[in-house]
C-alpha cells in the first residue's frame, strides 16, 4: 500500500510498503479521510515525546472496513468507521482504575504504531465505532471532537459560566461549539486571524477580540472579574502564561492546546493560591468517541465550514505548511 513515513523529524517520503497483516481481534480500515492537526506537527518537528520512528502519522482517521479477522464480532466489512488511536493495555494501574489515556503501555495510531496517513490501517475491533450518517469528511472529525468532549468533562463549566478561548482554530471552533451547546452564558474568543474570528461569531461566540495590540483591555471590559474558565487551544506557552490574569479569582485554566515538549511558562504560586486557581490539563481521549460521534450525527457540531485543505496522500508536508501558515487555513485532511 501506498503510505506517508516519517523516518525522523523533518524526513517524510510517501512510499509502497507492506499491507498491514490482521490478528483474529483485528480489523482493517481503508482510509477514506485524515486529518492533520498540531500533534502532527510536533511528530514532524520532533519533540513529541510518545513518538517512535519511522512512524506512518495521522490519528483522526475515517474509512471503511476492508476486512475482520476471525474473532471480530461487531463490526463487519463495507461499514464507515473511526478508529481511536489510543490503544490501552487493560492490565497496568491506570487501565484498571480507568485512566486509559495514562496506560503505562500507550501505543497511539499515528504516534508510535502506524497510522492513518496511509491507504490501510489495522486496529483491535474495540477501538473501532461505526459511525452511521456521518460523511468521511465529518468522520474524521470525531477523533479532535472527541479531545474536546474529554478537555470539557474535566473543566465542568457552570450553566452561567462566562468563558475565554484562546484560538480559533478548528480546535477551538469545535471547543467553541461544543460549550455554546452544553452550557455557558457567554463564549469570548480570541485568535490572531481576522477570517478565523468571523467564523468564531458565526459559530456562536458572543464576542470575539483580536489577540495582540489592546485585547487585555477589551477583555476586561467584557468580564471585569475575569473569566471563570480560560481556555488555550493554541499550544503557545505565551498565550497560556497570557491567560492567568485573565482568569476570574476561584476560576479555572484549561490547558487543552499541545505546547513543545521542554516549553515552561512562570505562574506565581502566591497567585494560584491566593486567587483559588485552579489549572487543569486534558490529555488526549478517554472513553469519549461516543459522545463526539453524537454531536456529530445530531448536528449540534458542524464541521463543513471547519475544513480548507482536501490533499493527496503526498500533500502531507504541504499540508503542513498550509496548516502553520494560517490566514485562510483551518482542517487540512488527506484523502488516501
Ligand atoms: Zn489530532
Ligand atoms: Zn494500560
Amino acid at each position: 500500500m501506498l503510505a506517508v513515513m516519517l523516518e525522523a523529524p523533518h524526513r517524510a517520503t510517501v512510499q509502497q510498503v507492506a499491507d498491514p497483516q490482521l490478528q483474529a481481534d483485528e480489523v482493517i480500515v481503508r482510509v477514506e479521510r485524515c486529518g492533520l492537526c498540531g500533534t502532527d506537527q510536533h511528530l514532524y518537528d520532533g519533540d513529541y515525546a510518545l513518538t517512535r520512528y519511522p512512524v506512518i502519522p495521522g490519528h483522526e482517521l475515517a474509512g471503511v472496513i476492508e476486512a475482520v479477522g476471525t474473532a471480530v464480532t461487531a463490526v463487519r466489512p463495507g461499514q464507515r468507521v473511526v478508529v481511536e488511536p489510543n490503544i490501552h493495555c487493560e492490565h497496568c494501574h491506570y487501565c484498571h482504575i480507568q485512566r486509559g489515556n495514562h496506560c503505562l503501555n500507550l501505543q497511539v495510531i499515528g504516534v508510535n504504531r502506524a497510522g492513518g496517513f496511509a491507504q490501510f490501517v489495522v486496529a483491535p475491533e474495540r477501538n473501532v465505532y461505526p459511525v452511521a450518517g456521518l460523511t468521511a469528511e465529518q468522520a474524521a472529525f470525531v477523533e479532535p471532537l472527541s479531545c474536546v468532549v474529554y478537555g470539557l468533562r474535566r473543566l465542568r463549566l457552570a450553566p452561567a459560566a462566562r468563558v475565554l478561548i484562546a484560538g480559533a482554530g478548528p480546535m477551538g471552533l469545535l471547543m467553541l461549539q461544543t460549550i455554546r451547546r452544553s452550557g455557558a452564558a457567554e463564549v469570548v474568543v480570541t485568535d490572531l486571524r481576522a477570517s478565523r474570528l468571523a467564523l468564531a461569531r458565526e459559530l456562536g461566540a458572543e464576542h470575539v477580540v483580536a489577540a495582540g495590540g489592546d485585547a487585555a483591555q477589551q477583555l476586561k471590559d467584557l468580564a471585569p472579574y475575569g473569566f471563570d474558565a480560560a481556555i488555550d487551544v493554541t499550544g503557545v506557552p505565551g498565550v497560556v502564561q497570557g491567560l492567568v490574569p485573565s482568569v476570574t479569582d476561584g476560576g479555572s485554566l484549561l490547558i487543552f492546546g499541545v505546547s513543545p515538549e521542554q516549553a515552561t511558562v512562570s505562574v506565581r504560586p502566591y497567585e494560584v493560591f491566593q486567587r483559588d486557581l485552579t489549572i487543569l490539563g486534558s490529555f488526549a481521549v478517554a472513553y469519549t468517541f461516543e459522545d463526539a460521534i453524537t454531536l456529530l450525527q445530531s448536528g449540534a457540531v458542524r464541521v463543513d465550514r471547519l475544513v480548507s485543505h482536501r490533499l493527496p496522500l503526498s500533500g502531507y508536508e504541504e499540508g503542513l505548511r498550509a496548516a502553520r501558515a494560517g490566514e485562510g487555513s483551518m482542517k487540512v485532511q488527506l484523502a488516501p
